[in-house]
């Protein structure tokens, strides 16, 4: 069946490059199948799609031949594997990001999508290991309280994943057994390879599959894992959730992945903070609201109220003559302000409660009064 690429895209027939660039990069973003809601059956078709636009040569043959084309052997090589694709996006994911953590791969950048071809998105690191397994990058959602986002929390979690094997210590080979040289790279650790991309042929050097760049391997392999260096495993580890995090982000452990075959690099762990519906806290950044409620005489000659604040029970003056909708400000009762110091503020916001009914007494105090204002 024929495919409309333009379509897919979302963009014009005449559309530039840089358009077509700008569309393919937010739609994989978007239906990436690592992200929550992600669509790998989507995100394959837009990858299609922007390899074939993505060329002026072959964007020619589209727009003349239409995507059956592709049947007949039209397209050639596009690009990488399916599966080079999706590991050179899972590194660039895990490229981004500052000091530990990272948030919600906001900034994420694609440059590497099609291995070596950086350029193409705007400069990115090239490749870490060319081919070599990078362990798989796992995301886990925990969820916390508005106190534990506000203040940070440590929190054990339990996780199934791909780990080194503690027997051999990820290299696969028998612990004690001789370590002879790599017959493929020959001891090099690389090899050079000639990848056929829909820019050309290209020569690159990527570290040697066999050894993982070792250049040497183990003559028996470790009968624990099999050789491969990893076992699945649970495990607990220790999460500690900055200060300050807001429902919906994600901090980032680098190397806490799934562990790569033959010891190679780790992946990475995502965690998505959750926090719990609640109904006493608003947040408004890093500044807390709270309604809080006072009656008519306390506005007008003004008092003093309990006001839960993330501190606990504080008390706070209401000024004479307040009026409903007025903010009294507590200066650094807020939430603590995320990988930096200090903390926003905490805002009372005044209701003033008038009685439906007074009793007789009541109505006989208000009657003067309004004779006397
Ligand atoms: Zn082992
Ligand atoms: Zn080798």
């Amino acid at each position: 069946m024929s495919k409309d690429y333009y379509k897919i895209l979302g963009v014009e027939k005449n559309a530039t490059q840089d358009e077509l660039k700008k569309a393919f990069k937010k739609l994989a973003m978007q239906h990436h199948p690592d992200r929550p809601g992600g669509d790998e059956k989507k995100f394959k078709e837009i990858n299609e799609a922007f390899q074939v636009l993505g060329d002026a040569e072959k964007r020619k043959k589209f727009d003349q031949f239409g995507s059956d084309f592709e049947q007949q052997g039209g397209w050639g090589g596009a690009g990488g594997s399916w599966e080079d694709v999706m590991n050179a996006f899972r590194q660039q994911q895990g490229g981004a990001g500052q000091g530990g953590f990272s948030f919600n791969f906001g900034g994420a950048d694609f440059g590497d999508l099609f291995g070596g071809f950086g350029d193409l998105f705007g400069g990115g690191s090239s490749r870490r290991n060319g081919h070599s397994s990078r362990g798989r990058d796992i995301q886990v959602d925990v969820e916390i309280d508005f106190k534990e986002a506000a203040f940070g929390v440590e929190k054990e979690l339990s996780l199934r994943k791909q780990s080194k094997c503690d027997v051999c210590g990820g290299s696969g080979g028998e612990p004690g057994s001789k370590k002879e040289t790599c017959g493929i790279c020959h001891g090099q650790g690389q090899v050079t390879q000639v990848q056929r991309t829909f820019l050309g042929a290209m020569q690159t050097v990527v570290t040697c599959s066999a050894c993982n760049g070792r250049g040497e391997k183990s003559s028996k392999i470790c009968k624990h894992c099999g050789g491969d260096g990893i076992l699945a495993k649970t495990s607990s580890i220790n999460i500690k959730i900055p200060a300050g995090i807001d429902d919906g982000q994600s901090i980032r452990l680098s190397g806490h992945g799934e562990a790569a075959p033959h010891g190679g690099q780790s992946g990475d762990l995502y965690v998505q903070a959750h926090v719990r519906p609640q109904k006493v806290f608003h947040r408004e950044g890093f500044d807390v609201y709270t309604d809080n409620e006072i009656n008519f005489t306390q506005a007008v000659l003004g008092d003093k109220i309990e006001v839960e604040t993330i501190d606990g029970q504080i008390r706070v003056a209401v000024p004479e003559g307040t009026e409903s909708g007025q903010l009294i400000r507590l200066k650094g009762r807020g939430i603590f302000y995320l990988g930096r110091s200090g903390r926003g503020d905490h805002y009372v916001k005044i209701k003033i409660r008038i009685p439906r009914r007074v009793s007789r007494k009541v109505r006989k105090t208000l009657e003067e009064l309004k004779s006397e204002l």
